[in-house]
């Protein structure tokens, strides 16, 4: 048993695996809670203690709903939807390592895929630094 995370912004992938776990819009069994959310954002706590918050909070939820964290372990594709830009700090990336950390528990390999607009990002600099490598008019004509 595998299971492929990814993870995304809101708007940017709309594949049948999307999964929105904000508070907003999503499933509060993955969300973080507004309190969390309206801390971090008014510079109230640190990322060090929203990650703390966060993570006690999806002990608190797995003990309640164990079933729920079951079935989001066996979808097999999955990718975690939230507001958040690519690369900020967000409970998306929280959650795919919880998922990961859990699936060695239930024997589920979680094999987390990143960030799907992100990838494509860095894909386009991974060209463009080949690109780059491209010998410049100058440093061709010190070879020759
Ligand atoms: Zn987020």
């Amino acid at each position: 048993m595998e299971l492929h995370i990814y993870t995304a912004q809101i708007g940017k992938y709309k594949g049948l695996d999307a999964y929105d776990v904000t508070v907003k819009t999503g499933d509060y069994t993955f969300a973080p809670t507004w309190d969390i959310v309206q801390a971090w954002k008014a510079g109230a706590i640190d990322w060090g203690t929203y990650k703390q918050k966060y993570r006690q909070l999806m002990l608190d939820s797995y003990k309640q709903n164990p079933t729920a964290w079951f079935e989001i372990l066996h979808k097999g594709i999955l990718t975690l939807l939230c507001y958040c830009r690519a690369g900020e700090n967000c409970h998306r990336y929280l959650l795919a390592e919880i998922l990961r950390k859990l699936g060695e528990k239930e024997g589920v390999c979680v094999i987390d895929e990143g960030e799907r607009s992100l990838l494509e990002k860095n894909d386009e600099s991974l060209k463009d630094k080949s690109e780059g490598k491209l010998l410049s008019a100058a440093q061709q004509q010190s070879l020759f």
